[in-house]
C-alpha cells in the first residue's frame, strides 16, 4: 500500500478465554473428564513415590545401586507407558473418557516433577518448588486439557466444539477468536475447560500473527502509579479513575467476607464439617471476588492498550510482590494484585506495539522523590495524599507527583538502540528486558549527594543497568 510502511509480522502465542453456559449433563461430563485427569495424576505420583520410597529403603540395608528397584521415568511418555499399562486395572471405566483427560493429569505431574528436581538442582530460580502433591477432589479446581481432535469455534460465534463434549454453548460472542481464524491469522493449539470463581471458562491457546504496531508517539514517555483510590495516575497529570461498579462489588466482598467470617466453618481438630450457609456464603465470596478481578483486570486491560498504543516508553515499578502479599488491608491487596497484571499486560503489549517497558526497581523512592526539585522526603505517611515539597514548595497528587519520577528514570536511558528495546514476543516468564535501577553497593556514593535526586531522577544510591 502507497505511503504504508512495511510492517513486520510478529508470531506470538495469545490466550482467548470465554465464559461458558454448560447444561447440567455436560457439566457432570466435564467434572468427569477433570476427574479422570485426577485419577491419572494421584495414581502416577503415588508409583513415582512408591518407587522412590522402596529404593530409599533398598539403600539403607546396603543394596549395591545396580540392583536396587528400577527407577521410572518422570517425562511425560514414561508416564504415559506406565499409565496405559495400569488403567484397565485402575479405571476400568477408562474408555468413557477423551484420553486427552488422563493426559492432563500426568502432563502436569510430569511438569511439576520436572519444576521440583530443577529447582532442588538450582536450575530453576525463584522460591523454591515442593514435591507434587495429590490432587484433592475437594480443593482442587476442576480442569480439562485438549490437544487434538475437534476443536473448532461454530461459525455462529455463540458456540464451541471439543472432542467427547461436543457442542457448547458460550456465555459471550467468541467473535474476536473466530475473525482470527477465519482470516487465517490465528491456529488452536489447545483448548482447557477450567472452573473459576463459580463459573466455567474455555481458554484457547493461539498461535497468532500480529502486525507489529508502532506506538503513535514513538518519543514520548509515560510513568504509571497504580493507585488504590483510582486505578492509575499518569506522569502527564491524568488521574485513571476505578472501572464503574468495582467500589460497589469490593464492598459486597467485604460483606460476605464478614459473614463468612462469623458463620459455623470446618474445624480439623473436632472434624466438623462447615454448615450450609457457611458453604454457601463461601461460594458467595468466591463469586465476588472473581467479579472484582475481572473489574479491575477489565480497566487494566483498557489501559494498558492504550498506553502500548500512544507511547513509545512506558515506566513502572517494580514491586516487592511476596512482601505484598502479607499486607492485611483489602484495597491495598486488591491494588497490589492489579500491580502484577498491569507489568505483565505491559510487557506483552508493548511487545506487540514495539514500545519499550522500564520498570524501576523497589528501592527506587518514587513516592518520596519531588518531582520538581529532586529533593528526597525521609517520611511520607500512606494517608497523605498530596505532595507537598518543602525545598521547591510544589504541590502536587501524590501519586501524579511519583508518576512523574517513573517518566523520569527514563530520560536517562542513553538513545533508544536495539538493545534498549523490549523484546518482542508473548512469552514473559522471564524478567522483561530494558532497564532497571539497581541498588549500588554501598559507599560508592559521595556523602554530599546522599538524599536528593537530580532533575533526571538519578538518585545518589541508584544507577541503572540492563536487565538481561
Ligand atoms: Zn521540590
Amino acid at each position: 500500500m502507497l505511503g504504508v510502511a512495511h510492517r513486520e509480522r510478529l508470531s506470538v502465542v495469545q490466550a482467548y478465554r470465554f465464559a461458558l453456559d454448560l447444561t447440567p449433563r455436560q457439566e457432570r461430563a466435564v467434572l468427569a473428564h477433570a476427574g479422570a485427569a485426577r485419577v491419572a495424576h494421584n495414581w502416577a505420583l503415588a508409583r513415582v513415590k512408591a518407587v522412590m520410597d522402596q529404593r530409599a529403603a533398598e539403600r539403607t540395608y546396603g543394596t549395591p545401586d545396580e540392583h536396587l528397584t528400577p527407577t521410572i521415568g518422570w517425562s511425560l511418555p514414561a508416564l504415559h507407558r506406565a499409565w496405559n499399562a495400569v488403567k484397565a486395572d485402575v479405571a476400568p471405566w477408562w474408555a468413557e473418557c477423551s484420553k486427552e483427560a488422563f493426559n492432563t493429569g500426568l502432563d502436569a505431574l510430569a511438569r511439576a516433577l520436572t519444576n521440583w528436581s530443577d529447582s532442588r538442582s538450582g536450575k530453576r530460580a525463584g522460591r523454591r518448588v515442593g514435591f507434587p502433591r495429590f490432587k484433592s477432589r475437594r480443593r482442587s479446581t476442576p480442569s480439562v486439557r485438549f490437544t487434538t481432535g475437534a476443536i473448532r469455534v461454530e461459525p455462529d460465534r455463540r458456540h464451541v466444539v471439543l472432542p467427547r463434549l461436543g457442542r457448547l454453548k458460550l456465555h459471550e460472542s467468541a467473535r474476536k477468536l473466530a475473525r482470527r481464524l477465519e482470516a487465517g491469522t490465528a491456529r488452536i493449539l489447545s483448548a482447557t475447560v477450567r472452573r473459576g470463581g463459580g463459573r466455567w471458562y474455555v481458554s484457547f491457546t493461539c498461535a497468532v500473527q500480529r502486525d507489529a504496531g508502532v506506538p503513535a508517539r514513538p518519543d514520548a514517555t509515560v510513568g504509571v502509579d497504580l493507585g488504590v483510590t483510582h486505578l492509575a495516575a499518569l506522569s502527564t497529570g491524568e488521574v485513571e479513575p476505578n472501572p464503574r461498579h468495582l467500589d460497589t462489588a469490593a464492598r459486597r466482598m467485604r460483606r460476605l467476607a464478614r459473614r463468612m467470617s462469623r458463620g459455623v466453618g470446618p474445624d480439623r481438630r473436632t472434624g466438623r464439617r462447615g454448615s450450609k450457609r457457611w458453604k454457601r456464603a463461601r461460594v458467595r465470596l468466591g463469586r465476588a471476588h472473581a467479579r472484582v478481578a475481572h473489574l479491575r483486570r477489565d480497566g487494566l486491560h483498557k489501559l494498558t492498550t492504550r498506553l502500548a498504543a500512544e507511547y513509545g516508553t512506558i515506566v513502572v515499578e517494580d514491586l516487592n510482590v511476596a512482601g505484598m502479599l502479607a499486607n492485611r488491608r483489602l484495597a491495598r491487596r486488591i491494588a497490589d494484585a492489579g500491580f502484577a497484571e498491569l507489568r505483565r499486560q505491559l510487557a506483552y503489549k508493548t511487545g506487540w506495539s514495539g514500545g519499550r517497558l522500564v520498570v524501576a526497581d523497589r528501592w527506587y523512592p518514587s513516592s518520596k522523590t519531588c518531582s520538581g526539585c529532586g529533593a528526597v522526603k525521609t517520611k511520607l505517611a500512606l494517608s497523605e495524599r498530596t505532595y507537598t515539597c518543602t525545598t521547591c514548595g510544589l504541590v502536587l497528587d501524590r501519586d501524579v507527583n511519583a508518576a512523574r519520577n517513573l517518566a523520569a528514570l527514563a530520560v536517562t536511558v542513553a538513545g533508544s538502540g536495539p538493545e534498549t528495546r523490549n523484546g518482542r514476543g508473548a512469552d514473559r516468564k522471564t524478567r522483561p528486558r530494558g532497564l532497571v535501577a539497581v541498588k549500588r553497593q554501598p559507599g560508592t556514593a559521595k556523602a554530599a549527594n546522599t538524599g536528593t535526586v537530580p532533575p533526571q531522577g538519578r538518585t545518589s544510591n541508584h544507577e541503572l543497568t540492563y536487565a538481561s
